[in-house]
């Protein structure tokens, strides 16, 4: 399709504004730009084409299946856009005298509240502004804790190889308990070390199970994962992070530094509406539906699994978390086809291809995270497509080497694109 700029007609016009009736006014010629700006000119109509153009070659959560889950775009409800989007929420001033946000703490106490609750864990934080700038904040926690016992001599992180913070929930999930992971917690603590989670993604443990309960001081949340904000899109986060009582002084401290002392990891309190979001979120969920979407998130991915085995091989053959992972190293010996090869051929069936190559640790992998909205008639089609893809795989691999075959573009240079990103239009 063409570009806003390529389809600008000189002169053509959106507005007709009424003729004007106060006085001209010249700016001063140094306050002038030099040359007029380089905008489209077009009508309205023809922008309101352009724009739905451009967001029917776009394949989102709103179109159709979009096996990236939770990590990226899982479905977020309306209503917590909506909650968002009220002008006491959306309008308020960082600044503004305490007295006339009440509210606004107030939701940032009960999200606590409750977040605290499913995590196991005594106080919060909302100012980092994703997972890893939580996971900085943890860990800054950690070591302000160290110092003020005059603790030094502590230099290691242990971290594990998968390191995937859900993992030890598995053994809970099954069945298990998790002495595994309490016995590793205890004898760190009996080291005088602390206890660090993962929990960016909490979309198959919340309301199940609690860090806190297995032996972890300090956890961090993406609420843009799991709790209504997506993560994908570069929009907006809030890497929550929970803590044990005896670390919550050390936590960063909230709007204008007024303690000084106190580290600060960014201005005022984060992004407050991400925390409303996750407040609507959990509110509408309550007691019951938390853990239960949880329930579904696991439910959907094994049966997902279970439907496309048989075919292309699970890397690890046995019940997983809120994603599973397939492992296409066989199916590449035998027709060459790549993950790669895969994914970009979902594209054609209008499925968003899942994660590709991580874990590292699987080669040729493709993992798949369903999320808990999907319906049975969704994961059943979804599951057609990839036994199809398999079966063709064997049949005509060239065809899937070339795929996407219906898309607006076919592969581009990905490494290219990430390096030199061509942003502004500039005319031929
Ligand atoms: C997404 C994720 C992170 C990082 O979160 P960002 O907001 O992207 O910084 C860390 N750990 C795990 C397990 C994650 O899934």
């Amino acid at each position: 399709m063409k570009l806003i700029f390529e389809k600008s007609v000189p002169g053509r016009r959106c507005a007709i504004l009424p003729a004007c009736d106060v006085p001209k006014v010249e700016l001063p010629a140094e306050l002038k730009r030099e040359a007029a700006p380089m905008l489209p000119e077009m009508s309205e109509v023809d922008v309101s084409r352009h724009y739905t153009e451009l967001n029917q070659h776009v394949h989102g959560v709103n179109c159709g299946f979009y096996p990236l889950g939770s990590c990226t775009m899982k479905y977020n409800p309306r209503i917590d856009e909506e909650m968002a989007s009220l002008p006491g929420f959306a309008s308020v001033h960082p600044l503004a005298p305490k007295a006339a946000v009440e509210g606004c703490a107030e939701v940032i106490e009960t999200a606590k509240k409750y977040l605290c609750e499913i995590t196991g864990m005594a106080d919060m934080t909302f100012q980092p502004a994703a997972g890893a700038h939580g996971e900085f904040t943890g860990v800054l926690l950690i070591k302000q804790y160290h110092d003020s016992r005059n603790d030094k001599a502590r230099t290691k992180i242990i971290v594990p190889d998968s390191a995937h913070g859900t993992n030890p929930a598995t053994a809970a999930m099954c069945g298990y308990q998790v002495v595994n992971i309490l016995e590793i917690t205890r004898l760190v603590h009996e080291a005088g070390g602390l206890c660090y989670y993962d929990g960016a993604n909490l979309n198959a443990v919340m309301g199940v199970v609690r860090p806190g309960d297995m032996g972890f001081d300090c956890v961090h949340l993406n609420l843009h994962k799991t709790f209504a904000t997506p993560h994908g899109g570069g929009g907006p986060g809030a890497g929550a992070v929970g803590c044990k009582a005896f670390l919550a002084p050390f936590l960063p401290h909230s709007a204008l530094m007024e303690e000084p002392g106190h580290i600060q990891v960014r201005g005022f309190r984060g992004n407050f509406l991400v925390v409303v979001k996750a407040l609507a979120y959990l509110l509408t969920l309550g007691r019951e539906g938390v853990p239960e979407a949880a329930q579904n998130a696991v439910l959907n991915a094994n049966y997902l699994m279970q439907r496309i085995k048989g075919t292309f091989t699970p890397a690890f053959d046995r019940i997983c978390m809120h994603e599973f992972v397939l492992d296409l190293s066989e199916f590449k010996k035998a027709t060459g086809v790549s993950a790669l090869d895969v994914a970009k051929s979902l594209i054609d069936y209008g499925m968003h291809p899942p994660t590709m190559y991580f874990p590292l640790i699987v080669h040729e992998a493709l993992m798949l995270e369903p999320t808990e909205t999907e319906s049975k008639e969704t994961l059943d089609w979804a599951a057609k497509v990839f036994r199809a893809l398999y079966e063709l795989g064997y049949k005509d691999p060239a065809f899937m080497h070339a795929a996407p075959h219906n898309a607006q573009i076919g592969r581009p240079d990905e490494v290219k694109a990430a390096r030199n990103p061509i942003v502004r239009y500039t005319k031929a």
